[in-house]
């Protein structure tokens, strides 16, 4: 199926269109610049900017494909979660071409479409998909059945993401915003091994799948200010590198972990933080040590982007999935255990 995908969840306009696993376009305009200076995304700032790239995006994006909107099998857009003013704008968009061209709409979880992305990278996902989703606002041990209508929690956060650790670590480290990209840029050239930080949740007694990054996060705050306060210089470098380290440890060896005691043979990791280096190159090697295919998407692939969105929409339109109906809201909480939504009536929680 040919279809196009909608995100707006964040401060990227995305808007891709795929041909079953085939990615035929990936057009994203970011205003990631507009928030720099406010040291984070500014919700109303990136929904003004939403409403200003959609239809060039969108108009690209098909230019890009060399398709006719009028070829479209379907529209899908992110429902949820994310800041809600920009969702509504991407919903909105969705709603009006699906409308206009008489296509079908599909309104999908954000996360689940993190995870569906990698069948444009690598194929058809199995089945069922272990996933670890590591990103701006998310850290979890996933496993979907069937990832149309069927993904389960292992484990989460129980405080900050991991993205979230990165960009609060950056910020202490004065590398600007987003931090995550600059914190990866940086560690290449220090020492993981240089300071011992803490691995969270990882004692005898803690729950197996569940991450704290919270812990760290100050920890490496403490180590910098200590420094600063004895007017030494902050290593940045190595404290970029350990931290990282840390991090990239912790859910690494949980994920495996994970994919030995549910006997699952391949491991997929999706979300922004999975554009990270060290992340990568680690998880190769711990998943080939244990026997574990290895699936990452290119970072580009990782960060948001409309892409991932079509990618989901294309398969709940080859397995025959209900189409939204043209009420469908746009959910900031969206549980990631709610893959579709179906319309206003079907809203979970009511
Ligand atoms: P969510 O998907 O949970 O709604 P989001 O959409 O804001 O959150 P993503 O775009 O998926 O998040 O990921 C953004 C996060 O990924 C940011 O926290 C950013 O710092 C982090 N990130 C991006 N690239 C890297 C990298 N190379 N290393 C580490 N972190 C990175
Ligand atoms: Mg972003
Ligand atoms: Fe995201």
């Amino acid at each position: 199926p040919l279809v196009l995908g909608i995100e707006t969840s964040c401060d990227e306009t995305g808007v891709g269109i795929v041909r079953g696993h085939t990615l035929l376009a990936d057009a994203v305009a970011s205003s990631v610049d507009e928030h720099a200076r406010y040291g984070g995304v500014v919700p109303e700032v990136a929904s003004r900017a939403h409403l200003e790239a959609m239809i060039p995006t969108v108009q690209r994006a098909l230019k890009d494909a060399g398709v006719a909107a009028s070829d479209l099998d379907g529209i899908a857009v992110t429902a949820g979660p994310g800041l809600a003013g920009a969702l509504l704008v991407g919903v909105s968009a969705a709603k009006a071409y699906a409308y206009a061209l008489g296509k079908p709409l599909y309104g999908v979880n954000h996360l689940a479409s993190h995870i569906c992305v990698d069948q444009l990278e690598h194929g058809a996902l199995p089945e069922p998909t272990m996933a670890l989703l590591v990103s701006g606002g998310h850290s979890s041990l996933l496993l979907a059945p069937d990832i149309t209508s069927d993904v389960r929690p292992l484990g989460s956060t129980i405080d900050d993401a991991a993205g979230e650790a990165f960009d609060k670590v950056a910020r202490v480290l004065g590398l600007g915003f987003p931090g995550g990209p600059a914190v990866d840029r940086h560690a290449r050239d220090g020492d993981p091994k240089a300071i011992a930080f803490p691995r969270g949740l990882t004692g005898a007694r803690d729950p197996l799948y569940d991450f704290s990054f919270s812990g760290l996060k100050t920890a490496v705050a403490r180590w910098v200010e200590a420094r600063r306060r004895d007017g030494q210089d902050v290593p940045v470098a190595d404290v970029a590198a350990s931290f990282q380290e840390a991090v990239v440890d912790v859910l690494t060896r949980k994920a495996i972990r994970a994919c030995k005691d549910n006997g699952v043979d391949h491991l997929m990791i999706g979300g922004g933080v999975a554009a990270n280096s060290r992340l990568r190159s680690l998880a190769q090697e711990r998943c080939e040590d244990a026997g574990i295919l290895l699936r990452v998407p290119r970072p580009k692939l990782c960060t948001d982007n409309g892409a991932m969105v079509a990618a989901l929409g294309a398969e709940m339109v080859a397995r025959g999935r209900a189409a939204s109906t043209l009420d469908l809201p746009a959910d900031s909480s969206l549980p990631v255990t709610e893959v579709s939504v179906p319309g206003h009536t079907h809203e979970h929680g009511h």
